[in-house]
């Protein structure tokens, strides 16, 4: 069987704001932005999971970036719609005759397609943004 997998698929996500913070290298006072830097494993192009996620603040005039812990990061941000309908869908799954592979399959088919699809959605933003 033939697979085409890869690493390396780099998205970014907006986390929101810190309060204002005075930049060490360009002086400038602002709220930094958190972001938070997914490398994917793709299977066929499809990101699949992300097998490595760092999260950083930034300076939004000069992009010096800080690392930060997770907690740090997440503490700004409200659990995303799409977060909650992928725990729900777990919990719902209807009983329709399918064994349970073929059901964890179609969940995971169902998680990537949407993945995919706010990655893209993602990439596309980065892009009108420059
Ligand atoms: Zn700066």
């Amino acid at each position: 069987m033939f697979l085409l997998f890869g690493l390396g698929k780099q998205t970014i996500k907006e986390m929101g704001n810190t309060d204002s913070i005075q930049c060490g290298r360009c002086n400038n006072v602002n709220p930094w932005k958190y972001r938070k830097y997914s490398t994917w494993f793709t299977l066929f192009f499809i990101p699949v999971i992300p097998y490595k996620n760092m999260y950083v603040k930034e300076c939004p005039i000069c992009k010096a970036a800080v690392k930060v812990d997770k907690d740090e990061a997440m503490g700004n941000v409200i659990d995303s719609p799409s977060d909650i309908a992928a725990d729900d869908s777990v919990d719902t799954t209807p009983n329709d005759g399918l064994t349970e592979v073929q059901r964890n399959y179609r969940i995971q088919m169902d998680a990537s397609k949407k993945a995919n699809e706010e990655a893209s959605k993602e990439a596309n933003e980065e892009e009108e943004e420059l």
